[in-house]
Parts: C-alpha cells; sequence; structure tokens
C-alpha cells in the first residue's frame, strides 16, 4: 500500500545540524531508505526557520530551498511536486514525490515578491503561523487569539491566485475562521488532532473540523504523542479515537496522515520514524477495511492534491 505523509521538518534539521544527512538515521527522522521502507509515495517538506536561526528570516528560507533541493531532491529516487502532471507521473513512476509547503510566513515580511518567488521555487502550500504571532496572523499559542490582518487575509487571496494551498495547523482558532470566510478553494491542517480527544489548544474544535470536511479540505492526524493522548506512552492504537471521532463527523474521505516527524523528541511508541508507518498500517487493518485504510494512507492526500495543485 502506497503512503503520504503530510508534513515533516527533516529541512529544518538540515538548516540547523550541518551533519544531518538524508541518508543516515543518526540525525534525521525521515531518510531515504526508511521512506522506501515505508513505501511512502509522497512526503511533505515543511520549511520553517526556528527563532534562534541567526540569519534573517527570508535568507533562511532560501537557504531552506537549497538544502532541500541539494541534499533531497538531489537524489534520483526523489521527484518534485508542482502540479497535477507531476501528481500523474508520481503514480506511473517509481520515484517518490516531495512537496514542498512553509511553516510560518515570517520570513516573507508582508513582501508578496517574496511569496511569488518561493512559488518559482516549488513552494506549492503555506501555514500563516507557526504558534507565535507574526504580521499576517496570530498562531494558536498568541494569548490575545487575534485572527488575520488584512495584509493577511490579501496573502491569503494571493496564494489562491498563484495555486499555493493554505494550512491552518497552529493557526488561531480566529485566524481559522479567516481564513474560512475568505479562501475560495479547500484548505487543510497537515498536523492536527481531534481536540475533544486530546485537549491540547493544537487540536481542531468539532466546528473546525466540520468545515474542512465541508469545504473539501484534508485533516492530516500528527504522531506528536501529546497531541494523541494525555496519559503515558503512547500507544498507535491511541489514534484510534481521532481516527473514528472524524469519521463520526462524516471525514472518511477527508482523513490523512502529517507525522510531524523531525519536528519532535517524544515519540509515539512503535512508531517513531517513517520506516515504522508500517506498523500504523497493520494496526488500521485490524480494525477497518482496507479500503478506507486505503483512503487514509494514500488515497485521500492524492485525491486533494491532484485536485487543488
Ligand atoms: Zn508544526
Amino acid at each position: 500500500m502506497f503512503i503520504i505523509d503530510g508534513h515533516c521538518d527533516a529541512i529544518s534539521k538540515l538548516l540547523m545540524n550541518q551533519r544531518a544527512d538524508f541518508y543516515d538515521s543518526s540525525i534525521l527522522d525521515v531518510t531515504l531508505p526508511r521512506l522506501q521502507a515505508a513505501n511512502i509515495k509522497l512526503q511533505c517538506f515543511a520549511i520553517y526557520i526556528p527563532r534562534a536561526f541567526s540569519m534573517t528570516e527570508f535568507q533562511a528560507i532560501l537557504m531552506s530551498v537549497d538544502l532541500y533541493e541539494q541534499r533531497i531532491l538531489n537524489d534520483p529516487h526523489m521527484m518534485p511536486i508542482h502540479n497535477q502532471t507531476d501528481m500523474n507521473s508520481l503514480l506511473s513512476g517509481s520515484q517518490i514525490g516531495a512537496f514542498l509547503t512553509l511553516e510560518g510566513v515570517d520570513g516573507i515580511m508582508g513582501n508578496f515578491m517574496y511569496l511569488r518567488i518561493l512559488y518559482r521555487l516549488g513552494v506549492r502550500a503555506v501555514g500563516l503561523t507557526w504558534n507565535h504571532a507574526n504580521w499576517a496572523a496570530d498562531g494558536i499559542g498568541e494569548p490575545r487569539g487575534g485572527g488575520l490582518t488584512i495584509i493577511g487575509k490579501q496573502f491569503v487571496k494571493e496564494c489562491e491566485k498563484l495555486g499555493i494551498l493554505i494550512d491552518v495547523s497552529h493557526l488561531s482558532e480566529a485566524g481559522f475562521w479567516d481564513v474560512a470566510a475568505i479562501a475560495q478553494k479547500p484548505f487543510y491542517a497537515s498536523h492536527s488532532n481531534v481536540f475533544d480527544i486530546c485537549q491540547h489548544p493544537r487540536n481542531l474544535k468539532k466546528d473546525q473540523i466540520l468545515e474542512i470536511i465541508r469545504v473539501g479540505g484534508c485533516i492530516g492526524l500528527t504522531f506528536v504523542p501529546f497531541f494523541v493522548s494525555m496519559n503515558k506512552p503512547v500507544m498507535i492504537q491511541d489514534l484510534l479515537k481521532h481516527i473514528d471521532y472524524i469519521c463520526e463527523c462524516g471525514g472518511t474521505d477527508h482523513l490523512t496522515f502529517g507525522s510531524d516527524f523531525d519536528g519532535i523528541d517524544e515519540w509515539i511508541v512503535e512508531l517513531e520514524h517513517p520506516g515504522q508507518y508500517v506498523n500504523l498500517q497493520n494496526m488500521l487493518l485490524q480494525y477497518y477495511d482496507e479500503e478506507d485504510v486505503e483512503k487514509w494512507l494514500f488515497k485521500n492526500w492524492f485525491q486533494y492534491l491532484h485536485k487543488n495543485i
């Protein structure tokens, strides 16, 4: 069974650690041998600039794109995914697709020229914020809980005009509803779970889940242990409640996964890197029809991207 993973921070680790290597699992969770072992057909790679990084933000974004090209795409087993044609050739070929996203638009500094350049460099999805506020919006960790700024709203429109998808994971609740009010295209949450199951602010409330389903977006359940369960250790089975909840909301055709590998330093037991996706697949097959499992691991993501990029 093919798998698509909607979020990882491998590029950020390449940026922060000179020794990180796409072939070596001593630093990275996401390595080529593990993607191959798990039959991952498409991996989304996020550009995320940690606050401590000593470089102007846009320069750091450019450096991230360069690292992505030199250290990941450079491998002949990988192919960048920019459009529907690429999605079609991905299916007929043997390569692994790489989909470039930006997590937090701080470095664009409100200048849409930078966004257009990033589009030309391959960025096809954008999350407006990480947990804090920036010029575009408040993140979920910003106590004042504001939504999008005026320029943030214009930015969403510019993204849609270019063909860049909007990722609402990390965004404040008010920001989520601002996006919902102006977005013309289906938006998605790349790595968030269900708030009613695990009361972490990064998780989605029921009305948010229903809205993503209504607009035809995707919800990527994530493997960050404290977004899955308050009890430790967190087991793969703990994801079942989140899956059932989304299905009960009518989301069978919108449920996907976004691991957050390389963005975490605690893991679900036996789901600690992409190579262990097979453990999730086997667990799911014990409880659900193969047809549903294939939707969640592959088809829902594939169809969403195929239709919307
Ligand atoms: Zn994140």
